[in-house]
C-alpha cells in the first residue's frame, strides 16, 4: 500500500540556481512527494535541472510557477517555513521530526506547505511571517546552512517517516485528521490581518506614517493562538463593529 502525500506542497522561493530545483525534485520524489511550487525562480528549470532531477522529471514538469509566496500558499491551512538561523523576531519553532508530524497530522484537512528560501539569504521576514511555524534542521552551529536540495531531502524524509508511522498505527476508527480543528486557509487569515490594519488606522491606533511593529506583533499573537474558522469570523465581526463606531464618530 502506498501512502498519499499529495496534499503536502514543497515551495521554493526565488531559487537562483535551477540545478537546485532539479535536485529538490529528485529529493521529493524519493520520499513520495509530488507537489512542487516555484515562486519567482531566477532561472527556469532547464536541461541541467532535468539532468539532476534524473527520474523525477515529472515532478519538475508538473511544478507550478507563481510570483509571490502568498500566492503559493493562499489555499493552505498550515504553512511551515524553513530557516537556517534564528531570526530577530522569534516564531513558534519545530524540529524536523515535529515538522513532519505536524504536516502529516493536518494534511487530510487542507493543503499544507513547507517553504524553502533563497540560497543566498533564505526567506524574508515578511515571508516568514506568513508561516504558522518555523523549522530548523539542528545542524552544526558553526556551519548550519545546508544546500537547498539537501534541506528538502532531510525534511521530506521526516514527512515520509511520520506518514509511514501514522499508517502503521492507524486503526479503522482512529483517523489522523483532527476535523474538529477547522483552521482557516492563508487567504482568509490574510484578509483578517488586512481588516485589522484598516480598522486600527480608522481608530488612529496605527498611524499610517509611523506604523511601527503593531501588525507584526498582532500577527505573532494571533498566530500563536491559531484561531479556527469560527473565531476568525467573530474577530471580523468585532472589527466591522469597530469600523461602524469609527465612521459614526466622523
Ligand atoms: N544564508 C541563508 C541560508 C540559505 S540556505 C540564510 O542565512 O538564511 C537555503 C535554504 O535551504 C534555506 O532558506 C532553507 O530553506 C534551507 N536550509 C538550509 N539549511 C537549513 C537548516 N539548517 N534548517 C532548515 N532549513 C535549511
Amino acid at each position: 500500500m502506498s501512502i498519499s502525500l499529495k496534499n503536502v506542497r514543497i515551495v521554493l522561493v526565488n531559487t537562483s540556481d535551477c540545478r537546485n530545483i532539479g535536485s529538490a525534485a529528485r529529493a521529493m520524489k524519493t520520499m513520495g512527494l509530488s507537489q512542487l511550487v516555484l515562486v519567482d525562480p531566477v532561472e527556469m528549470p532547464n536541461g541541467q535541472a532535468q539532468a539532476l532531477a534524473a527520474g523525477a522529471t515529472d515532478v519538475l514538469a508538473n511544478a507550478q510557477v507563481v510570483s509571490t509566496m502568498q500566492e503559493a500558499v493562499k489555499d493552505c491551512g498550515l504553512v511551515i517555513g524553513t530557516s537556517a538561523r534564528s531570526r530577530t523576531l522569534p516564531w513558534p519553532m519545530l524540529d524536523p521530526r515535529e515538522c513532519g508530524q505536524k504536516l502529516v497530522s493536518e494534511m487530510n484537512n487542507f493543503p499544507v506547505a513547507l517553504v524553502f528560501g533563497r540560497e543566498s539569504s533564505g526567506l524574508t521576514n515578511e515571508e516568514l511571517q506568513l508561516c504558522h511555524f518555523h523549522v530548523q534542521i539542528p545542524a552544526n552551529p558553526e556551519y548550519s546552512s545546508l544546500n537547498l536540495a539537501m534541506a528538502v531531502q532531510t525534511l521530506s524524509y521526516e514527512i515520509r517517516m511520520n506518514a509511514l508511522a501514522a499508517r502503521k498505527y492507524a486503526t479503522d476508527d482512529v483517523s489522523n485528521s483532527n476535523s474538529e480543528d477547522e483552521y482557516p486557509v492563508v487567504e482568509e487569515t490574510e484578509r483578517m490581518y488586512q481588516h485589522f490594519e484598516e480598522a486600527l488606522k480608522g481608530t488612529g491606533f496605527i498611524t499610517p506614517s509611523h506604523p511601527g511593529l503593531v501588525m507584526t506583533k498582532l500577527r505573532r499573537l494571533l498566530n500563536r493562538a491559531r484561531p479556527d474558522v469560527k473565531e476568525v469570523r467573530m474577530l471580523r465581526g468585532i472589527l466591522s463593529s469597530v469600523d461602524k463606531a469609527s465612521a459614526n464618530k466622523k
